[in-house]
């Protein structure tokens, strides 16, 4: 792939990104939590439940994307000092979106990883001020997006001197309507053979659909995604933000647990052979 001058693949070398201890790229590394930050008692005690069962980093957004105006917008400053509160109770490093370039030196006194969503991979401007900031950035794949053009924005931001990108495949749009959108999973061998870069995936955004979660979080391990990013609520029926993706304490448990399981046997039968 022609003009990837720092994220390309060069031998064997691959990034490590070392947030806290917890590192993308070794292992397998689970990212768990509410879609958006609703109260401190949501976000603490999803936390100590996700942390319980096996994540190793918190998500929650604090600032949320939504498709309408009208629709939850996230708590903002209110949000990151929700997050603050649950990473003192469970020492739970957070991943939190930052959705506006204004607001990336201050939001990076909370999070200790920047995500960058879907709808502005793309926004030029937003990849060179996370570029410039010295936290982790997690830039998920925009849903039109090819691999190309996702890897040339991860570009954007190691050209501005940050080295710590985690690239994560959250689905794109296909003509297929019964999920939410269509997880390419084969975005992650092809990301492996052209970065060096780490990459997970989002099995929530991914489907939409609970049902399909567990599935596809299994063969994100098979196709040897370094980690994967998935919504969890500790009372999902109550969640204000895509509740229908939202998975419970048990299933949650079940996917942290089996996909560990998978993964050490991926890694002893499988990768070593
Ligand atoms: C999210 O992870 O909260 C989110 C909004 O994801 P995406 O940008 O992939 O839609
Ligand atoms: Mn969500």
């Amino acid at each position: 792939m022609k003009g990837l001058k720092l994220a390309a693949l060069h031998g064997n070398q691959r990034t490590i990104v070392n947030i806290d201890g917890v590192k993308v790229g070794k292992g397998f590394v689970i990212i768990a939590g509410p879609c958006s930050v609703e109260s401190e008692e949501q976000t603490v005690e999803t936390a100590k439940i996700v942390k319980k069962a096996g994540a190793n980093m918190l998500r929650g957004g604090a600032f949320k994307p939504r498709t309408s105006p009208y629709s939850f917008q996230g708590h903002g400053l209110k949000g990151l000092k929700i997050l603050e509160k649950a990473k003192q109770e469970t020492g739970l490093p957070i991943v939190t979106e930052v959705l506006d370039p204004r607001d990336v030196s201050w939001v990076c006194e909370y999070a200790d990883v920047l995500q960058i969503g879907t709808r502005n991979m793309q926004n030029f401007s937003h990849l060179k001020e996370v570029g410039k900031a010295n936290k982790p950035v997690l830039l998920k794949r925009g849903m039109y997006s090819t691999i190309e053009e996702w890897l040339n924005c991860a570009e954007y931001i190691l050209n501005e001197g940050n080295p710590d990108v985690i690239l994560c495949e959250r689905g794109i749009r296909t003509h297929e309507k019964y999920t939410r959108n269509t997880l390419d999973l084969s975005a992650v061998p092809a990301i492996r053979e052209l970065t060096h870069l780490p990459i997970i995936t989002d099995p929530s955004h991914g489907t939409g659909r609970l049902s399909l979660i567990k599935p596809m979080s299994l063969a994100s391990v098979a196709s040897r995604a370094d980690g994967i990013i998935v919504e969890a609520h500790w009372k999902p029926e109550e969640a204000l933000c895509d509740k229908d993706q939202a998975l419970s304490p048990t299933q949650f448990e079940e996917i942290s647990r089996k996909t560990r399981s998978l993964h050490k046997y991926m890694e002893e039968s499988i990768w070593s052979l």
